[in-house]
């Protein structure tokens, strides 16, 4: 650690996954200085649609058209729930303002309306969410219409089969044929990576040759899907090229995880808080966290920084996850918030954790385990007050939530880090609704 006094920010979010990055975006869009720390989580796993409420309730799986229709069922049913906590415009308001931040990242998304979306998924199966990428909204059209389509793979990707994704659709879609070709200078390998072809198609010539490549394939294609690896950083320029090329709409498949969307999302996010100002330690975890009461302010130690570093913030934003994330962790006998030891609510034994039957439909206690917060989204300590007035927790480190079941999970993120903003920024005297 170096003698340097510790540089100031009003608010360090702890957590550089889906929350972490909503709650850096909107503290920076509030006018707040502020420094993040962590890597991003989930995010490189995710496909890049935006979920924000699929199903309710879980245990009946209830698909909904209308998340918004879903949400007033949640609040009836789950009021405890953080989703049915947040006011439904400030969700559209979080919602408006991550997309609008991440088009201008590069990232451009459908404009969000009402209404939840269907969208193909690599195995074959149908994904209700809401935020889609501008490159794959013609194959929510597709699936809607279930006009004559091609879709298409290539030798070597492992990842994405358009042959399963037929055969699985089966007679629910019979204008629906696949192929599959030869990726242009890729002839030679036994096994291709969408990362790779992503870059490559960024390359005019090697567009050009796969567009020819499939032209004679079309026939009386109405559209044409291909897996998610139409360019990595310019997306909209070459998801473009191909429409003009084949002449018909064409749409990207979400690969397995790890996806080019999702590398896509992570570097949007990076580019859009980055360019707000904010200070990121992507490298780095906090060690320890303390609180200052009379100073008001909170410390904290970061490693994987060299030398270490001290940093001091004026409210703090626990973004940090659940066990994948490392926010929490469980030992033999009970679940712990890893960073400060904050009580978790769970179920009273670890009997209780998961039910005898995996694939229950209405889920795992465990996985609803989590920080219980006060109204202003401040982590309780055992005597139920909160644990430092300025301390708040976003995103899926929440108590009385399965965002996994429910379809929420940048939902939850987004949503909570936009609420739980609005009270730092009442706080500290920012601009409050953003
Ligand atoms: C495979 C997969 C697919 C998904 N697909 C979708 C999808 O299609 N649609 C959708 O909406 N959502 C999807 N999600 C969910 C979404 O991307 C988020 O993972 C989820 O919303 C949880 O986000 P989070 O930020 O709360 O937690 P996480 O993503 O787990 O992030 C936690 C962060 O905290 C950091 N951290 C933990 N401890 C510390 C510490 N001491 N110091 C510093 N940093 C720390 C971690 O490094 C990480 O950055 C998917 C997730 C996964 C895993």
């Amino acid at each position: 650690m170096t003698d340097e006094p510790p540089d100031r920010f009003d608010v360090a979010v702890i957590g550089a996954g889906m929350a972490g990055m909503a709650a850096a975006l909107f503290a920076a869009e509030r006018g707040l200085s502020c420094i993040q720390v962590g890597n991003g989580g989930g995010i490189l796993f995710a496909s890049g649609l935006l979920d924000l409420l699929g199903v309710q309730p879980t245990a009946e799986r209830r698909l909904w058209r209308s998340p918004y229709e879903a949400l007033a069922a949640l609040a009836l049913d789950e009021p405890g729930h953080p989703l049915a906590r947040v006011e439904v415009p400030s969700i559209r308001a979080a919602f408006e303002t991550m997309v609008t931040c991440l088009g201008a990242a590069g990232l451009r998304y459908a404009p969000l309306g009402d209404s939840n979306r269907s969208v193909l998924t690599a195995i074959g199966t149908i994904k209700t969410t809401y935020g889609v990428p501008l490159s794959m909204v013609a194959g929510v059209e597709a699936l809607n219409v279930r006009p004559p389509c091609l879709l298409v793979d290539f030798r070597g990707l492992r990842e994405f089969s358009a042959r399963q994704i037929a055969a699985t659709l089966g007679d629910r879609w019979p204008g629906l044929r696949h192929r599959r070709i030869e990726f242009p200078g890729c002839e030679a390998l036994p096994e291709l990576y969408a990362a790779h072809l992503a870059r490559a198609l960024e390359i005019g010539e090697t567009r050009a040759r796969t567009i020819e490549r499939l032209k004679p394939l079309l026939e009386d294609a109405h559209a044409v899907g291909l897996p998610a690896v139409l360019g990595l950083a310019r997306v909209g320029e070459v998801h473009a090229a191909f429409e003009a090329g084949l002449g018909v709409p064409v749409f990207e498949i979400p690969t397995m995880p790890t996806s080019v969307p999702g590398l896509r999302l992570l570097a949007a996010l990076e580019s859009a808080v980055s360019a707000r100002g904010v200070i990121r330690r992507h490298q780095a975890t906090v060690r320890a966290l303390a609180f200052d009461r009379d100073e008001g302010a909170a410390t904290l130690d970061l490693e994987g920084v060299p030398g270490g570093e001290r940093v001091v913030a004026r409210a703090v934003v626990l973004a940090t996850g659940r066990f994948t994330g490392r926010g929490l962790t469980a030992d033999r006998g009970q679940v712990r918030e890893s960073l400060l030891g904050l009580p978790v609510r769970q179920p009273v034994s670890r009997e209780s954790w998961h039910q005898s039957d995996f694939l229950a439909s209405s889920g795992h206690a465990i996985n609803r385990a989590g920080l219980e917060t006060d109204g202003a989204w401040r982590p309780l300590d055992a005597s139920g007050k909160p644990v430092w007035p300025r301390l708040f927790a976003v995103g899926s480190i929440l108590a009385h939530q399965d965002w996994m079941r429910s379809k929420c999970g940048s939902g939850l993120a987004i949503a909570t880090a936009w609420a739980a903003l609005d009270q730092v920024a009442r706080q500290l005297g920012g601009n409050g609704a953003g």
